[in-house]
């Protein structure tokens, strides 16, 4: 069995897989809008079908997840491919230098919305099924796929279709390709996410803003309320005082702290695109402070009056938003608990609103399939891969971690410069098909691990 195979097999075959991706970028999906999702959802079934995989539309309260699968043998390693079809709103259109859904190569990139996040590392993976089966006759390992319809309306109701098909979906492997890779244009292996509890702060004073000289010293300042508060949460190192915040947090194993200390960092270039020249700390601190521990960010501090000149008052109302990032084995529902338990005690008369939130996730580095993996993309890029224990974002990566129980690893196939989210998003010709080749890789990788373990139960059976 040859993978120089599948690289001459992706090269004939370079035109009809772009004719394909087109087709699929051209169907408007947009999930905030309600724009073409449902039509997008038949199209990628039709599609997959053609493939020969398996697929059904599988209803939730929000957009419908496409959901497909190539199952061979029970007992062999099921591998979950998951990725999203909608996108994100197209605005503002007359700063797209081309049409936002008709797909316009330039320079070497594929130019449309959606097609970086996530359509067209979506289609490497299906093309990748596709490439393999053409190539060897047969996926050796079983494949399901999930293909949300509201990753960018914050994966409203994916957490709830987890947990109702719980069986349905139960792997070994969850296996997601969507954001950029590394700036270095190294490939990525991720191995989970920060989580996030958002919450806003109010506190009153008067019933209107007062004269701060007629009334000073009369009326109660909102804003220095909550300041005192802040005061109470966290001291001048940075170190949170709310009682319990760091209990659960997930000591990083040897491993782990290893990782970190091999990461590419450069100082300056981080400076520089950050816009923050005063940097100081070395590639170790700097991973764990992003990866392996949590914020406590003051995101939004609004009172009184903030334009132009001066406006002597004393605000009647002061408003704070915070987003907490978590890390593991740290609980949104417990931290608000925690927090809201300081409030209580220092300020009862603040109110407190839960605006948001999302579990972190964390898949060891130790497991031997995160080794498979990385082996994998390795050979596929001829690049060694960087392997991060977490980013410092947050994806609602805990649903297969978390709920379904199962390791989840993230190696996202897109360009660094995509501009997601932004006018001109886009992703290199290259990524495309690097993604499907590289897709092929790991399905060819977990195969020789799995016959490997095969052989080692039927050995243990033996006995
Ligand atoms: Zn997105």
């Amino acid at each position: 069995m040859s993978l120089t195979q599948v690289e001459n097999l992706i090269s004939s075959r370079k035109e009809q897989y772009l004719n394909q991706l087109f087709r699929l970028l051209k169907q408007k999906s947009i999930s905030a809008q309600d724009v073409g999702v449902r039509e997008c959802a038949n199209l990628l079934k039709e599609m997959m079908d053609n493939i020969g995989i398996n697929t059904r539309i599988m209803e939730t309260a929000g957009h419908p997840v496409v959901y497909g699968e190539i199952m061979n043998d029970p007992n062999a390693f099921t591998l979950l491919i998951y990725g999203h079809y909608d996108v994100q709103p197209p605005e503002p259109i007359d700063e797209w230098l081309s049409p936002p859904f008709e797909p316009t190569i330039r320079d070497g990139k594929i130019y449309c919305r959606g097609v970086g996040d996530n359509k067209g590392q979506l289609m490497s993976q299906i093309l990748a099924i596709k490439t393999y089966k053409d190539v060897f006759g047969e996926i050796p390992i079983n494949i399901k796929l999930v293909f949300e319809g509201e990753e960018e309306s914050a994966s409203a109701n994916l957490a709830e279709f987890v947990k109702e098909n719980k069986e349905l979906l139960a792997c070994d492997l969850v296996y997601t390709s969507d954001g950029p890779m590394h700036d270095s244009g190294s490939p990525f292996v991720l191995l989970g996410v920060r989580g996030m509890l958002y919450v806003e702060l109010t506190a009153k004073g008067a019933e209107w803003d007062n004269h701060s000289g007629n009334k000073g010293n009369i009326v109660p300042n909102p804003a220095w309320k909550l300041i005192d508060l802040l005061r109470t949460m966290r001291d001048e190192n940075g170190r949170v005082l709310i009682e319990g915040f760091y209990d659960d947090i997930r000591q990083p194993t040897e491993k782990e702290l290893q990782i970190i200390k091999e990461l590419p960092f450069n100082q300056d270039d981080i400076a520089e695109k950050i816009g923050y020249s005063k940097l100081d700390m070395d590639g170790e601190m700097y991973y764990r402070k992003l990866t392996l521990e949590p914020t406590f960010n003051i995101a939004g501090f609004t009172s009184g009056y903030g334009g132009e000149g001066s406006k002597t008052i004393i605000p009647s109302k002061a408003v704070l938003k915070m987003d907490m990032r978590l890390v593991v084995d740290q609980d949104p529902d417990d931290i608000y608990e925690k927090f809201c338990k300081h409030v209580k005690k220092f300020a009862p008369d603040i109110e407190i609103k839960r605006l948001g939130d999302m579990k972190p996730s964390r898949t060891s580095a130790d497991q031997e399939i995160i080794r498979v993996v990385t082996r994998a993309v390795r050979n596929s890029f001829q690049k060694e891969p960087v392997l991060q224990p977490s980013l410092g974002g947050s994806l609602p990566d805990y649903v297969w971690t978390k709920i379904l129980n199962t390791p989840s690893v993230v190696v996202p196939y897109a360009n660094f410069d995509e501009a997601n989210h932004s006018p001109n998003e886009n992703m290199g010709v290259n990524n495309f098909y690097d993604g499907i080749k590289c897709t092929c890789y790991v399905i060819n990788e977990i195969s020789r691990f799995y016959s490997k373990t095969k052989i080692q139960h039927n050995v243990e059976l033996a006995d």
